[in-house]
């Protein structure tokens, strides 16, 4: 007789270990097999910077609430594990030194308190309710909710002394942080496993569909191949996504980036090891000096170099031990779709290009361009939507189901993700946002008109 399985999982990355944590942790789910051709959390989901924020400006408060839903399950998960996933609630600082934008940062923050990021605290120097509560690396329990927006520049260099001297504002929002995505992933792998989930190493290699339903799937492994009775599958396959939907014969609209990151040893101390995440909220032009700026314009492989580059360039500290001087550093400059293909090339000149940009925010990197510290760098792709929200719900053929395209988000969306798409293959109710994120919102002609109207993607 063949093998059965109640539902099967394709892919062991954050969006397939969280979703088979749900179903068998949470709703008994008897029988999960989680199926990976590689060793879990191994292909994009171990390269991220691990950072989460409810601050999701955008469409609607979608993504405010599926966020905030993904922290209160973190932050269960922290207390019950002793914080075995070390997640911390330093905030994400946005700054700027344009003049004109604190107008346009308070707004936005407005609109995102009002759709459940928390109370906007405005300091502008001016006697108001609330003192600023800086940040802080303490326990994640002890650190305010909502969003700070510091418009004094004198509380600016009280509390950010190696910001820029001309950053006009910061925005604090504050229910943000990070935490070892690795940790979490294995953490919910152990959880699953113990509540009867199997890991097996292989590849999906083919779906069985008769009737429009999935009756099966075919795995092929170090072992040979191998076929699994399943009336339910799900696809959380990241930027392989595409691949895998085909064997359904459903094409999916999502596509992939390419995302570097660098980490570098902080031998300097540009930034303070308890600083929160900070992201520079201005396009910007690189700060070449004369000689190099001609070298450039004279060189057509390297004159896109002298262009404005995109804002977002952001930074933080890594590592637990008090010696460690690890700072992370990332911009995603090139956001290009591109085809997936494995080594992952590596941009040229990325940590050069990523150290100035970052020097724009904080100066004390600008000590590091004459002399280029060690970088090491690594990358993986960002598997996305047009409107950079995931895909969690049912496909096509009936049984099969997505929990996938988490662009650069899917570390802090995991355990929602997990949870929704497991309420949607067990029946349970959907919490309201659940519609944002199904496949059928493209079927709405107004919401495709509403997605093509707003630039806002949330995209960092
Ligand atoms: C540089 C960078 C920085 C990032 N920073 C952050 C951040 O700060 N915060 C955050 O939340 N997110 C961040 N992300 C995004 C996050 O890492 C991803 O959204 C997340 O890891 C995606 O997880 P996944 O499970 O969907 O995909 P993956 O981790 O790619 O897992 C997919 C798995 O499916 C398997 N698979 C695919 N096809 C098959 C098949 N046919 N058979 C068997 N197995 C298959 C693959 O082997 C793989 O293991 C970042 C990403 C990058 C690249």
């Amino acid at each position: 007789m063949t093998p059965a399985a109640d539902v099967v999982v394709c892919g062991a990355g954050i969006a397939g270990v969280a979703a088979a944590y749900h179903l068998a942790a949470r709703h008994g789910v008897r029988h999960v097999v989680l199926v990976d051709e590689r060793s879990p959390l191994s292909l994009t989901s171990d390269k991220s910077t691990e950072a989460y924020r409810n601050f999701w400006p955008g469409l609607d408060d979608a993504m405010v609430r599926f966020m905030n839903r993904s922290i209160d399950l973190l932050e269960e998960l922290a207390e019950s594990s002793g914080n075995v996933f070390r997640m911390n609630r330093r905030g994400y600082v946005f700054g700027t030194a344009d003049p004109a934008r604190p107008a346009e940062l308070r707004t936005m923050a407005e609109v995102v308190a009002g759709w459940g990021a928390g109370p906007l605290r405005i300091h502008d120097g001016r006697p108001g309710p609330a003192a600023y509560p800086p940040p802080s690396a303490g326990d994640w329990r002890m650190q305010p909710a909502g969003i700070d927006l510091l418009l004094d520049r004198t509380l600016i260099r009280r509390h950010f002394p190696y910001v820029a001297d001309d950053t006009v504002a910061l925005l604090h929002a504050r229910r943000c942080g990070w935490l070892s995505g690795q940790q979490l992933g294995m953490h919910l792998l152990e959880l699953a496993r113990r509540a009867g989930a199997e890991l097996v190493e292989g590849r999906l290699a083919a779906v069985d569909v008769a009737g429009g339903r999935v009756t099966g799937v075919r795995i092929t492994g170090p072992g040979g191949s191998r076929t699994l009775a399943t009336e339910r599958l799900i696809l959380a396959a990241g930027p392989l996504l595409p691949d895998a939907a085909r064997l359904l014969g459903v094409t999916l609209p999502v596509f992939s980036e390419r995302h570097h990151k660098i980490a570098i040893e902080d031998t300097l101390g540009a930034v303070p090891r308890d600083a929160p995440f900070l992201i520079w909220d201005d396009a910007q032009t690189l700060d070449w000096s004369p000689e190099e700026r001609a070298a450039l314009a004279d060189d057509p492989e390297l004159r896109w170099m002298l262009e404005p580059f995109p804002a977002g360039v952001h930074t933080r500290p890594e590592g637990a031990s008090p010696e460690s001087r690890t700072l992370l550093v990332l911009w995603s400059y090139d956001c290009a779709a591109v085809d997936v293909v494995f080594p992952m090339p590596e941009p040229p000149h990325y940590t050069e290009l990523v150290l100035r940009g970052m020097a724009r925010m904080v100066p004390g990197f600008s000590g590091y361009l004459d002399r280029m510290p060690r970088a090491y760098v690594d990358g993986g792709y960002y598997a996305k939507t047009r409107e950079n929200r995931p895909l969690i719900g049912p496909l096509p053929v009936a049984g099969a189901y997505v929990s996938s395209a988490y662009s650069g988000f899917g570390i802090m969306a995991g355990c929602a993700g997990g949870e929704l798409v497991a309420a949607h293959v067990t029946g349970t109710v959907l919490p309201a946002y659940a519609p944002a994120f199904t496949l059928t919102r493209y079927d709405d002609p107004a919401y495709v008109r509403r997605i093509e109207a707003c630039s806002a993607t949330g995209q960092i």
